[in-house]
């Protein structure tokens, strides 16, 4: 739970249980109910102990995960520091950006139909749109608006002193480094190993070398065998599914693709491939990771394959406010150690703040309805939380959710369970609509994920 102080400068977040002491002896007022803030009516920042958080970020083409957390020192076991890391807060972004593909694809569909309508012979309109320096479409520039609109809201509710994000998939210096096949075993679990598999994900786009099969369970290669002198660069690693490994066996490329040879042509062209050209760098984590460097905050980036070894390492499942807290440097041979993982997150889902059509169209483009020109009705717009309090009928009670609002003043609410009409006589506005929804869900429990490595 974020607290603020007396004048709204963000302190410490605090416990849920701590958070209803504090209201229910009235020492604190609800500032916004999600995320759910409170702020302190005496206490001002001066008397209080703020030593900041960490906000650590997973970016996702479908969720971020974001988890704000705090660092303590303890002596580790040789006598060393070491860190201990707590979960505080766990957040999970869902992005729209495929609802905003789909919907430019749809538009896109009936200007074409508009075109064509009209079957005289046109000259190609002159090539003149420029796109504007730093364009994207707007279903990644989507990602970007949205993660960086909840960070600095983030950054007011919470004593943010550093940003850690999750930059690229892979970290090509730690594989550089760890070219020169050493007597090592990659695959003995160490962070160069965490890197390398990643790496190879990456560069064989998380299918079979030798067939092609994606989906299944991968096992890392030696194209020339171990036992025959192959090495373990890089450079000798593939990936192959179980059936393909096991049918290899011994052989060399050579004779196991024999009669395959384009396959083979393709295995070897791929092998040759550097380093550079597979880290094909995602565009939009760099521009978010730009965008969060003019916060005034140290941006951290880091590599996803760190993240990978660090959550293994921790014993956590994935998921993606799991992955942010497994964002940056955790040593585990230091001592450094995840304390506490947030049982309960909160799920933000985007869901836009309505649209700029005036006409709902039906399936071919034409006009269906029209919408009325005003977006408030009797004092609500959808996208509002509401409390309802019904006196009696069949939905009598209290009711929190989502209004969706008609113009006669007979609204619609959305709550977990339910879903029915109401009056706005019986409505009292929470929180007004800020382009999310909020719900909660349970993190993944650490059991369900144990089984054969
Ligand atoms: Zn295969």
């Amino acid at each position: 739970m974020f607290v603020l102080a007396k004048g709204g400068e963000p302190l410490m977040p605090c416990h849920p249980a701590r958070a209803r002491e504090l209201l229910d002896s009235g020492r604190a007022v609800v500032v916004r109910r999600a995320p759910f803030t409170i702020r302190l009516k005496h206490r001002g920042r001066a008397d209080s102990v703020v030593t900041g958080v960490q906000l650590r970020l997973d970016p996702g083409s479908r969720a971020t995960g974001i988890a704000i957390t705090d660092e303590q020192p303890r002596l580790g076991p040789l006598g060393q520091t070491a860190l201990e890391r707590r979960g505080l807060i766990g957040i999970e972004l869902r992005h729209r950006g495929r609802q905003i593909h789909s919907a430019m694809v749809r538009r896109a569909g009936h200007r074409r139909r508009r075109r064509s309508a009209n079957l005289r012979y046109r000259a190609p309109r002159r090539d003149n749109r420029a796109r504007p320096e730093g364009w994207l479409p707007p279903s990644l520039r989507h990602l970007i608006d949205s993660t960086m609109s909840l960070v600095s809201r983030l950054c007011r509710y919470a004593p943010v002193r550093e940003i850690h994000v999750e930059q690229v998939a892979f970290d090509t210096a730690a594989i550089a480094a760890s070219l020169p096949a050493d007597t090592r075993d990659f695959r003995e679990p160490t962070r160069a190993g965490s890197e390398i598999r990643e790496f190879l994900l990456a560069k064989w786009k998380r299918s079979c070398a030798y067939c092609g099969a994606a989906g299944v369970p991968l096992n890392i290669e030696h194209v020339h065998p171990r036992s025959r002198g192959g090495s373990d660069r890089v450079t000798n690693l593939v990936l192959a599914c179980i059936p393909c490994n096991q049918a290899k066996g011994t052989a060399s490329a050579d004779e196991f693709l024999a009669d395959r040879p384009a396959r083979l042509e393709n295995v070897i062209a791929q092998l040759r491939k550097p380093l550079h050209d597979v880290a094909a760098v995602n565009t939009t984590r760099l521009l978010l990771v730009k965008a969060l460097a003019t916060r005034g905050v140290p941006v951290h980036p880091w590599s996803g394959g760190r993240t990978a070894w660090n959550r293994g390492a921790m014993g956590l499942p994935k998921s993606h406010t799991l992955d942010a807290l497994a964002t940056g440097l955790l040593e585990r041979e230091r001592g450094d150690r995840v304390v506490r993982v947030p049982a309960r997150i909160l799920v933000v889902t985007s869901t836009g703040r309505g649209s700029y059509a005036r006409t709902t169209p039906d399936r071919y483009g034409f006009p269906r309805l029209q919408r009325p020109r005003r977006k408030i009705h009797r004092g609500y717009s959808t996208g509002d939380l509401v409390a309802a309090a019904l006196p009696r009928g069949k939905w009598a009670g209290r009711w929190v959710g989502r209004v969706s609002v008609r113009a006669s003043g007979q609204h619609r609410i959305t709550t977990p369970t339910s879903r029915f009409d109401v009056s706005h006589r019986n409505l009292r506005l929470l929180q007004r609509a800020d382009g999310h929804a909020y719900g909660f869900a349970e993190e993944i429990r650490l059991s369900e994920e144990r089984g054969p490595a």
